[in-house]
């Protein structure tokens, strides 16, 4: 019979290394959330070689002292839970006290950390899991993680890392990502010595959220608020939505431009995303996807995060409550949304005919079963009863720069992520939509200063206008012409 023995702590920490650190992004989340966590409100991520031959996380949290430092690195040990009854209140990033064990046994790990109140700081180096050196160092207040040659221990491992680029697109989408569940903290992201992406402190959701969906999303992008049902007592209650949405015509062909946080930590949740198209339901093509940030705050207790190691998923108590939330919110930001920019003028007399919901022409197998197209009466007046507007197009173009965005913050590249980036076709002259009082004197036209004349026949599938020029019967993509 074979013998059971105690694993020694180096494997056992390069088997918990298999789940906390699949590839380089990993392990700049675990340092990012541990600077979080520590309080910094200034994050530099320094990268080379897409983090294969370094990852350097510095902050300017409160740091360790010499015998903090020492324990941080031991496994299981963690300043942020002490007992069963924490885990069910779980409010910081980290609580299982395993990743510096294990990122430090797949690489050569440097930590310098210094508290405010110590004069000097502490360096504690690390090579595959093996103790090589602990001295005094002078260091800033904070604490800086060094990760070089991640995975030299490990080749099987090293081998399944991709291309630098893809793995550079990885960290870069981590930090995005982290940066924008949390606005407040200022982040840098370094990679091979040059500052590629930089997102000032202070900052709001919103201002992020232009930042890092990309110039073609920015503008179009609408509050969510929680719906009413879940703020009152009873089923659903204590569960708040916020973050943003972005207008359905500006998709992307996968589902990274979601950013899900629950309780501010960034997670998968299929439950959730699927909640997300039920927002968008009827306003989106097949095979597209919204982008947008989604925040969903509950009770701690009402979460449990301790599903798995990377703690990216979740599971909800009772996820119901919290998906009609989101899909409430969803709809109803998108619906005002159109109710206030989308309301188009049209004569209500030539759409008479027209003014009810029509069913969408012979179903296509493959087609998705509760799509309609819906044709919006011309002349009608918005549910909200708000007045029309007129769409001009001769008058002078409106420059709207993304508010917040700072130049040297390029807004997210789709590089290397497997995103399809879609341009933003601006008409020139740009049309802006004025207030103008519904009408029953026959339609307005559409009308470039050319003389050229068009006539608003209707809308359909929330995102096309139907316009009618001669003969012709045209499309007009709304984001495009608004
Ligand atoms: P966890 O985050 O789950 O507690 P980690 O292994 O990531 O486990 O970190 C272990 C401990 O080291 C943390 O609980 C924290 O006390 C300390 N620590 C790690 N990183 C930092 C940091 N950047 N600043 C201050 N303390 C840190
Ligand atoms: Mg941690």
């Amino acid at each position: 019979m074979s013998k059971i023995r105690i694993l020694p702590e180096i494997l056992s920490n390069q088997i918990a290394a298999g789940e906390v650190v699949q590839r380089p992004a990993s392990v700049v989340k675990e340092l990012v959330e541990n600077s979080m966590d520590a309080g910094a409100d200034r994050i530099t991520v320094e990268i080379e070689k897409g983090g294969r031959s370094l990852i350097r996380i510095s902050d300017n949290g409160h740091g360790l002292s010499r015998d903090e430092a020492m324990l941080a690195i031991e496994r299981y040990a963690t300043s942020k839970i002490f007992a069963k009854e924490d885990l069910f209140s779980i409010s910081t990033f980290g609580f299982r006290g395993e990743a510096l064990p294990s990122i430090a046994s797949v690489s050569k790990f440097n930590l310098v950390s210094r508290t405010r109140e110590n004069d000097a700081g502490t360096r504690v180096s690390i090579h595959g899991g093996k103790l090589i050196k602990v001295d005094d160092t002078g260091a800033p207040p904070g604490t800086m993680v060094e990760v070089r040659q991640l995975f030299f221990n490990t080749p099987a491992r090293r081998k399944f890392l991709k291309a630098e680029a893809t793995e550079a697109g990885h960290i870069s989408d981590a930090v995005s990502g982290l940066a924008m569940g949390n606005p407040k903290i200022g982040f840098r992201l370094v990679m091979n010595k040059r500052l590629v992406k930089h997102f000032p402190p202070g900052q709001d959701l919103f201002t992020r959220a232009q930042m890092v969906l990309g110039r073609d999303a920015a503008d179009h992008l609408y509050p969510l608020e929680s719906p009413v049902e879940s703020r009152g007592a009873g089923q659903g209650s204590g569960i708040r939505i916020s973050g943003v949405c972005a207008n359905p015509s500006v998709t992307r062909s996968t589902a990274n431009r979601i950013y899900l946080f629950v309780n501010n930590r960034l997670v998968h949740d299929r439950g959730l995303v699927s909640a997300l198209f039920q927002g968008y339901r009827g306003r989106i093509m097949k095979g597209r996807y919204p982008m947008g940030v989604i925040c969903v705050d509950l009770p701690y207790d009402q979460v449990d995060v301790n599903v798995h190691p990377t703690k990216r998923e979740i599971k909800f108590l009772s996820p119901q409550p919290v998906y009609q939330a989101l899909g409430r919110a969803v709809g109803q930001a998108l619906n005002s949304a159109q109710n206030d920019v989308l309301a188009y003028s049209m004569g209500p007399a030539a759409f008479a005919e027209i003014g009810r919901e029509v069913e969408a022409p012979a179903p296509q197998p493959d087609a998705e079963p509760k799509t309609f197209y819906q044709v919006r009466p011309a002349g009608s007046r918005t549910p909200s009863g708000v007045a029309q507007k007129e769409i001009r197009w001769d008058a002078p173009r409106k420059e709207a720069a993304p508010a917040g965005a700072s130049a040297d913050a390029a807004p997210d590249s789709d590089a290397g992520t497997g995103i399809n980036t879609v341009s933003d076709p601006q008409p020139d002259p740009a049309p802006v939509i004025e207030d103008f009082p519904a009408t029953e004197s026959g339609p307005p036209t559409l009308s470039r200063a050319s003389g050229v004349s068009l006539r608003v026949v209707g809308q359909v599938m929330d995102t096309y206008i139907v316009v009618e020029k001669d003969n012709h019967l045209i499309l007009v993509d709304q984001h495009a012409a608004h």
